[in-house]
């Protein structure tokens, strides 16, 4: 039989539910190895991860977010969020259909993992859309760990049914320090990386765009 876990259900031999937030990462993780192993079943409402990348998804990853511009505000540790958006997608699933375009996303979120530090956050936010948050960076080095994703992607050969398909990505980067006027909330950290991603876009593509202006590999 499959035990449906619940936000507020009290999990076995732990003195506390997943609404009990000091002890939620130890319990995620332990739910994530149940879950892993057939054990359980969990709502898709209350699902953390994205099933075609294994990324935590957008409802998890509000909730990082949330945790670190806390921690931010109280001693703080400085952040830098970056948003991936996929070039072109559309003509890719159009050259190699919607299961070569899922292919696609899974070598990307693989890069993603690989380039990034267990500190990181990624993410899926939907789409072709991945988000990075780069824990305790100073603004110069998020630049640099962008541009290597960037690299990474263009040095990766993307090959599916035998065909060679060309993959760019453009990033926008937005960091916490730059919010000395207005609260830092996850909306308005993503709105910044959001308008800059549009930027990066508008310059071409293939690029990412941060405070300091625009940088092509
Ligand atoms: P741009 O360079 O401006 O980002 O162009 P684009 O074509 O990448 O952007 P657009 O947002 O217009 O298209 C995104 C496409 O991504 C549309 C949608 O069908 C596709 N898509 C979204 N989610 C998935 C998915 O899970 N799998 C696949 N294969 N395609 C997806
Ligand atoms: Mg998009
Ligand atoms: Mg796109």
């Amino acid at each position: 039989s499959v035990l449906v876990i619940q936000p507020d259900t009290i999990i076995a031999d732990e003195p506390t539910t997943l609404l009990d937030l000091r002890h939620r990462d130890a319990l995620l993780e332990r739910l994530d190895a149940l879950l892993a192993a057939g054990f359980l079943t969990v709502p898709v409402a209350a699902q953390a991860h994205d099933e075609l990348t294994g990324l935590p998804n957008r409802r998890y990853f509000f909730q990082q977010l949330d945790d670190l511009i806390q921690t931010s505000a109280r001693d703080g540790t400085r952040f830098a969020l970056a948003i991936f958006d996929i070039d072109h997608f559309k003509t890719i699933n159009d050259s190699i259909g919607h299961l070569g375009g899922d292919y696609i996303l899974q070598r990307f979120a693989d890069i993603l993992v690989s380039q990034t530090r267990s500190m990181d956050v990624v993410a899926r936010f939907g789409g072709e859309e991945f988000i990075v948050v780069f824990s305790a960076v100073e603004h110069g080095d998020v630049r640099q760990f962008v541009q290597r994703i960037l690299e990474a992607v263009h040095e990766e050969r993307f090959v599916f049914n035998d065909k060679d398909i060309p993959v760019t990505v453009s990033a926008g980067v937005a960091g916490i320090e730059e919010f000395v006027d207005q609260p830092a909330t996850p909306d308005a950290l993503i709105a910044g990386a959001d308008d800059r991603l549009y930027l990066a876009k508008q310059a071409g593509r293939d690029c990412l765009v941060d405070a300091s202006g625009t940088l092509r590999i």
